[in-house]
């Protein structure tokens, strides 16, 4: 589980301009098993990744043979150079003209398949790359404030603008696509297993099922061996693992999100923002979770806010007036500028929809935390 401090969810709270939630599957294949089109696509990648142009021809009949269009594979092969580099995919592509050449000579005639649609989004592309990464991962992830990110705001920049704008904006081949191609290409390479890790988990968002993906990491290790099968097998139990742990529920419509640490809160919160005001209705909203004792710190909403309790019993205080029990099926209407917090109860933990209209308003503005005495002054 990512953490992320603070600023970010309060500067997602003020107003990051960005989108909406749709982790639905692009793909329309949500078979259990992977289709024979995905299947030959991995290998395809796996060679290309490592270099390995002799069994990279094979490969690419398969792939052709199977179905896969022309565009199909030459976007993998593009896709790829993100996370490989443009030597190894150049070296492929070269290898893919050669193929086509020998099957043309053979009198094979192979659909070139649809090209990308022109992009006509105006929207400063660093902002669009968040909101693709937003898609895939169900977390905000806008200018990092700590970490690789904020050590290298280039490659941050370069991440978001380039991979998840440029590269992922191209609707020649879908996410799943995409992602089958990026873990094809993670479990081939050496030391970057948590980026594998990673992308086993927006693949499972994207619509790949636990199935699926056992059944990518048995393609692995019949072709590239059964120590990169190990890897890949180790990665991906992990991933599952955690996905069913119990701060991640993966029947859930709305994961818990991010653990909120420091700042504005006081114990373990978790916050999965659901609503980004990145559309006229002046309005976000965000999942959160109070674990037992924690809370919010006082403060104020100038355009009032809307609390849902979706589950388990907590408390909600306006400035003034005594603390109020509330619980599953409650729905509280905090009025614009009245300064108040919300939080968990001492024994039980407590989950709200919590939802911020009138944006135009202004967003949250935060005081003072709720002291150990205000807190118990329920009883
Ligand atoms: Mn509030």
């Amino acid at each position: 589980m990512k953490k992320i401090r603070t600023p970010l969810l309060l500067s997602l709270i003020l107003g990051i301009s960005c989108f909406s939630l749709d982790l639905k599957a692009q793909s329309t294949e949500r078979n259990q098993s992977l289709s024979e089109k995905q299947q030959t696509l991995i290998p395809i990648v796996a060679y290309t990744a490592i270099g390995d142009l002799q069994n990279l021809k094979p490969a690419l009949n398969n792939g052709l043979d199977a179905g896969l269009t022309i565009n199909e594979i030459k976007e993998s092969m593009v896709h790829l150079y993100a996370y490989a580099g443009f030597p190894r995919s150049i070296r492929g592509l070269n290898t893919f003209m050669e193929v086509l050449d020998e099957r043309e000579a053979d009198g094979i005639q192979d659909e070139e398949g649809p090209e990308a649609s022109p992009i006509n989004d105006g929207r400063d592309k660093y902002d669009r790359g968040v909101e693709t990464l937003y898609e895939l991962t169900g977390s905000n992830w806008g200018k990092p404030e700590s970490g690789y990110g904020a050590f290298s705001p280039a490659i941050d920049t370069f991440l978001k603008e380039h991979l998840f704008a440029d590269l992922f904006e191209r609707d020649v081949i879908s996410y799943d696509q995409r992602q089958l191609t990026t873990i094809s290409v993670l479990s081939s390479l050496d030391g970057v297993e948590p980026m594998l890790g990673s992308h086993f988990n927006i693949s499972l968002n994207v619509g790949l099922t636990p199935g699926q993906l056992q059944e990518f990491v048995s393609i692995i290790e019949s072709t590239l061996g059964e120590e990169r099968g190990d890897v890949a097998q180790a990665v991906l139990n992990q991933v599952l693992e955690n996905r069913n742990s119990e701060h991640y529920n993966m029947t859930s419509i709305l994961p818990e999100g991010n653990e909120v640490t420091g700042g504005n809160f006081t114990g373990t919160v978790w916050v999965n923002m659901i609503i980004l005001p990145n559309d006229h209705l002046n309005t976000n909203g965000g999942k959160v979770k109070f674990e037992p004792k924690a809370r919010s710190y006082w403060h104020t909403h100038p355009g009032g806010q809307i609390l849902i309790v979706t589950d388990g019993t907590g408390y909600h205080q306006i400035e003034g007036k005594p603390i109020q029990i509330i619980r599953e099926g409650d729905v509280i209407k905090v009025p614009p500028g009245a300064k108040h917090w919300h939080g968990a109860s001492h024994e039980h933990s407590m989950t709200h929809t919590a939802i911020g209209p009138n944006l135009d308003k202004g967003g949250v503005e935060w005081a003072e935390p709720v002291s150990d005495e205000e807190y118990d002054s329920l009883h």
